[in-house]
């Protein structure tokens, strides 16, 4: 089985996010990237398929700046065999990604794709199920478990109220939940050892695909600062409080 993982380079969940004065987007002038976090947790199952004998190869792919190639090498260094990347310094939505993600698994063949169920930055929640959609494959979204059997996966998905479990035939999608696994730290003989394995590096112009933004972005601005709270003394006040100041009763 050969497994596809694609991983974004995002603005490090750690770092107090600043919106840039004119309003016009995120300031990522000398700010720490790192992979989406949900893509770390793509790659530890991917890592874990192949050390339990189900997998045997595991592709990352990026699309990206030439800087994505970190977040390839992080991939590489906790598992992974080899990395993609398709180079570009524009931003490129998920229908883009989606389309280009098609192009290369048309060429590599995977069994299973699995992605992150959102990536941090634009929250878009949507590459997955796109990427079903273009390859007509099935998709379990949200997943907090995963198994393998024959030609399909059983799948957990963490929905509103409750969990649901579902078969899909391989080829398939899988996009992963917080609470699928905790990601492996890559240890300094892995990273090491990342150096030497093969990153091919594309250039998105010869995929032909059309990667015009489909959004334009109007406006981008902080979350309103949160006020200090205050105590109160007694439960008819809190009462009061919320009734006549906070309007929630
Ligand atoms: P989104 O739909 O943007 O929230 O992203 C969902 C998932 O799609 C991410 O967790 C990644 O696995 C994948 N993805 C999105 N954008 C990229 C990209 N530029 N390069 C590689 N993978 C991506």
């Amino acid at each position: 089985m050969k497994i596809l993982v694609p991983v974004k380079r995002v603005i490090d969940y750690n770092v107090k996010v600043r919106v840039k004065s004119d309003q016009s987007g995120v300031d990522l002038a000398n700010v720490k990237m790192s992979m989406n976090p949900f893509d770390e947790i793509a790659v530890e199952q991917a890592v874990r398929l192949k050390e339990s004998g189900t997998a045997q190869e595991i592709i990352a792919v990026s699309i990206g700046p030439e800087k994505a190639q970190d977040q390839i090498r992080q991939a590489l260094a906790m598992g992974a065999d080899r990395g993609v990347l398709i180079k570009t310094d524009q931003e490129v939505e998920p229908l883009a990604v989606a389309k280009l993600l098609q192009k290369i698994i048309e060429e590599e063949k995977p069994d299973l794709v699995i992605l992150g169920k959102q990536a941090i930055d634009d929250d878009c929640n949507q590459t997955g199920q796109m990427l079903a959609a273009l390859l007509g494959w099935g998709q379990g979204t949200f997943i907090s478990k995963v198994e393998l059997a024959g030609d399909k996966v059983t799948a957990t998905r963490e929905i509103d109220g409750g969990l649901q479990v579902v078969a899909v035939p391989l080829p398939a999608i899988l996009t992963v939940d917080l609470r699928l696994n905790e990601p492996r730290y890559a240890s300094l003989p892995n990273i090491m050892k990342a150096k030497k394995k093969p990153l091919d590096v594309k250039d998105i112009a010869d995929f032909g695909v059309d990667v015009a933004p489909r959004l334009e972005v109007l406006k981008v601005t902080e979350p309103p600062k949160r006020e200090a709270g205050v105590k109160v003394e007694t439960v008819a006040e809190l009462v009061d409080k919320l009734k006549n100041e906070a309007g929630v009763l």
